[in-house]
């Protein structure tokens, strides 16, 4: 066979497989377009644990028609010029992979407009290649529908789980994504079921309502520090919420959920007088620190990150936590009210 370079229509399927694992990573990528759209309201809609819908709605800026099927080439982004902007990120795309790799692997159609038009444009693509592009009246925003994922490679489609499965996948990453961003009102439909609606009115004691309920919502305690250019805002949930997993301790670097180590030791470490052995805490947290400290700029897919001086920000942290539940401990709740 020789040594060749592959043709791109190969290369966009190959590169499909780095973004988009599964349905939830689908949906990731869509409802972080939204954001960076400067949507306000998102509704995310999933049938088939996602593998065969998934339908992002946004109220953002939208895509002129011109620029629709650019959108869809590879490395095609609006969100960087070159590579000195890579030290200064402000959005949470920008590698302009996303929706040339769904676009590979699946059905899709996106109904778009923007603000200042009259009217939006519907584009079909299947399996990458464009079916039609055509005028459409349309609200302002986006809505991107995504069916029948991985039809056209059958062997990674028989690598999902069962739609329950990758559908409890895609409920953990839109109830992170709705913690990420309390000021922007996200409904989540899975199958037939509104699983939650936040109202986007900034307050994220109201968003752990929405998505944890009552119980866990009337026993927190607000947290906020400020060091070193650090700054950690959230709530702390009692010890009386203590979990058997470490997935309720929830915390975002400058809007991203992240997971860390460094971060989840400096937790517990602050709860240690009042766990047991195999118990965790639950706790949201939103640390935000400058984009020079924390290496973002890590696989899309990674959670983790490096950021500069960890362990003083961990002792740092832990040390909050554990004044913060002290001085906690004897005051009653204020209950919440729906
Ligand atoms: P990236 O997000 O890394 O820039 P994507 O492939 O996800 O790359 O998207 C390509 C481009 O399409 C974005 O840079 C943006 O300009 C545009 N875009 C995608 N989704 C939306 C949306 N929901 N609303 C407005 N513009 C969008
Ligand atoms: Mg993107």
């Amino acid at each position: 066979m020789g040594i060749h370079v592959l043709d791109s229509r190969t290369i966009d399927r190959i590169a499909a497989g780095e973004v988009v694992e599964r349905p939830a990573s689908v949906v990731k990528e869509l409802v972080e377009n939204a954001i960076d759209a400067g949507s306000t309201a998102i509704t995310v809609e999933a049938k088939e644990g996602g593998i065969e819908f998934i339908r992002v709605t946004d109220n953002g800026c939208g895509i002129e028609r011109e620029q629709l099927p650019t959108a869809f080439l590879r490395h095609a982004t609006s969100k960087i010029e070159d590579a000195d902007d890579l030290n200064h990120i402000a959005s949470l795309g920008f590698r302009g992979e996303a929706l040339s790799s769904i676009a590979a692997v699946s059905r899709v159609e996106i109904i778009t407009k923007r603000k200042e038009n009259l009217t939006g444009t519907r584009m079909v693509l299947e399996g990458a290649k464009e079916q039609s592009i055509d005028e459409i009246g349309a609200p302002d925003g986006t809505t991107f529908l995504m069916r029948n994922l991985f039809f056209n490679t059958p062997v990674r489609r028989k690598f999902l789980k069962q739609p329950a499965t990758e559908g409890s996948y895609i409920t953990d990453l839109m109830e992170h994504l709705a913690l990420s961003r309390p000021d922007i009102s996200f409904k989540f439909v899975l199958g037939n079921q509104t699983r939650f609606h936040t109202s986007g009115n900034g307050d994220l004691r109201e968003v752990i309502y929405r998505i944890y309920g009552r119980e866990i919502a009337a026993e927190l305690v607000p947290i906020q520090m400020e060091e070193n250019g650090i700054k950690v805002e959230g709530y702390l949930g009692k010890p009386v919420l203590v979990r058997s997993n470490r997935n309720f301790e929830i915390y975002f670097i400058n809007g991203r959920f992240i997971r860390s180590g460094v971060i989840a030791k400096a937790i517990e470490e602050g709860y240690k007088q009042y766990l047991m052995q195999h118990k965790f805490p639950l706790c949201v947290l939103h640390i935000t620190m400058d984009t020079e400290t924390v290496d973002v700029n890590v696989h899309p897919s990674k959670m983790d990150v490096r950021f500069s001086d960890g362990m003083a920000f961990a002792r740092m942290l832990s040390e909050k936590i554990a004044i913060t539940l002290r001085n906690r401990e004897m005051i009653p709740d204020a209950s919440l009210e729906d």
